[in-house]
């Protein structure tokens, strides 16, 4: 095990690739201020500590390693402390961002000492399709940029091998003693986390595959990722199927309430849902409205039910709403819009959770929209609780930044996946929640309606 300083964390990865080989493992890193006075002109230092022992990822969690406060204070470093050891995830994470800083600051110094005159292409660069950064940079720095990548593929090799080491066995008979996660099923198991899949999640997928498949099905990528896909699928729950109406046992009309946060698309997939069941199905659609705070979202509604051929009834209060719902008696399906109410505005959502009282829906699904946050969707998930939910629509899956966030939603709250939805477009954007689709998405194909 060796120690290694330098001023940048780039520079300090050489210098462990160039003594102990790509196959070393890192321990830990850590970076702080060193020297000065009272923090005035101290230096910053990098410190990776790796071993090119290849056992050393079991002895890994014996070691005690220091790492600094994500501020540490100018000066000698603090008392050490224990801190859970930072996974490779974490590492290829904060190595890419430390090589981006510094390019970004070596990019400015440069600039401002020296704005550079254009320089045409030569012809081997002319050829190649520039990559987002490579075309914003001057050429003479582009020798920056393959360091950078150069840091970045060799932090990843070592984090792979870091990673392959520590991840759980299977504990089942089949799989004891295989030495290693196979190639494919490790590649499967990358790209889950770079879709922000939890880790423990996918841990769990490759286990399940690793246990489902025979050796040399293992080695057969296709036949990797069909198990994953299906592992995938089981985890989430989906109503499936072509999304037909259930048949009510109590002879009211099925009633369907969409509740969500403001502009996840209620109103839009409200929409959608009356088009496809109205033109599609040939069912008798009740629609009311009770989102009467935003005039427009009356008229977007009143605009569709008028090019869709169904009555709307825009109502203010639990009395109005009851009534509309006995006006609504002869049809097949009633769909209510709710206003959309703050997750943080509990007063809002209790009103809520009382008027839906006055329309006994049978169904009520949360709309959650792709493009928000796992933090921003959970805590919406938990806010909605109070009104009560028993389905969950994800809509904008077009804009969706990564379904691995999906994934884990989905996994956590346990509700029924209804509907997705994947555009603006009334009413094609919408499909009925399906599990394999969902999956599909985490493993990389496109959200575009098949
Ligand atoms: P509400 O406030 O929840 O009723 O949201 P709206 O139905 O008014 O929708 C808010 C915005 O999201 C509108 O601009 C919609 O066109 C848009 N929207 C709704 N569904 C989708 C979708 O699946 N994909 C995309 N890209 N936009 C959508």
């Amino acid at each position: 095990m060796k120690t290694y300083t330098a001023s940048k964390m780039a520079d300090a990865l050489a210098l462990v690739k160039r003594d102990l080989g790509s196959d070393a493992v890192i321990l830990h890193t850590r970076a702080y201020k060193r020297g000065g006075v009272l923090g005035i002109g101290a230096k910053s230092v990098v410190e990776i500590t790796a071993t090119d022992d290849p056992g050393a990822s079991a002895k890994r969690k014996r070691v005690q390693h220091r790492r600094a406060p994500e501020r540490q204070p100018a000066g000698p470093p603090l008392q050490p402390r224990s801190a859970p050891d930072p996974s490779a995830g974490d590492l290829i994470r904060r190595t890419y961002a430390v090589a981006q800083h510094e390019l970004a600051k070596k990019q400015a110094a440069a600039v401002a000492s020296n704005p550079p005159p254009p320089v045409p292409p030569s012809p081997a660069q002319a050829a190649q399709p520039p990559t987002p950064m490579a075309a914003a940079i001057p050429v003479d720095q582009q020798q920056l940029v393959e360091e950078m990548r150069t840091v970045k593929r060799m932090v990843r090799e070592m984090a792979d091998q870091q990673r392959r080491r520590e991840m759980v066995r299977p504990k089942n008979q089949k799989s004891r003693g295989r030495p290693d996660i196979p190639d494919k099923l490790f590649d499967q198991y990358l790209c889950l986390l770079e879709q922000e899949v939890a880790e423990e999640l996918a841990e769990e997928v490759v286990q399940q595959v690793q246990d489902t498949l025979n050796p040399i099905e293992l080695e057969d990528e296709s036949a990797v990722r069909r198990a994953a896909l299906e592992v995938i699928a089981r985890q989430i729950p989906a109503d499936g199927g072509a999304g037909q109406l259930q048949p009510t046992d109590d002879r009211r009309p099925r009633t369907i309430a969409l509740v969500g946060p403001t502009g996840v698309g209620k109103t839009t997939t409200i929409a959608k849902l009356a088009a496809t069941f109205k033109l599609k199905q040939k069912k008798n659609v009740g629609l009311i409205t009770m989102d009467t705070y935003r005039i427009a979202a009356v008229d977007q509604l009143r605009t569709y039910a008028h090019i869709i051929g169904i009555p709307l009834h825009v109502v203010a209060s639990a009395h109005e709403l009851a009534g509309a719902v006995r006006l609504c008696a002869g049809c097949d399906v009633v769909l209510l819009d709710t206003a959309g109410r703050g997750q943080r505005d509990d007063p809002h959502l209790e009103e809520l959770r009382t008027l839906l009282g006055a329309a006994k829906p049978h169904e009520v699904h949360l709309v959650l929209s792709s493009t928000c946050s796992q933090s921003v969707l959970m805590e919406v998930v938990d806010r909605f609780s109070v009104v009560g939910f028993d389905k969950l629509i994800f809509t904008k899956l077009d804009e969706a930044v990564s379904f691995g966030v999906l994934l884990n939603v989905a996994r956590k709250v346990n509700k029924r996946l209804s509907y997705v939805t994947t555009g603006q477009e009334v009413p094609h954007h919408i499909e009925p929640g399906r599990s394999e689709r969902l999956a599909a998405l985490v493993l990389g194909e496109g959200a575009r309606a098949c």
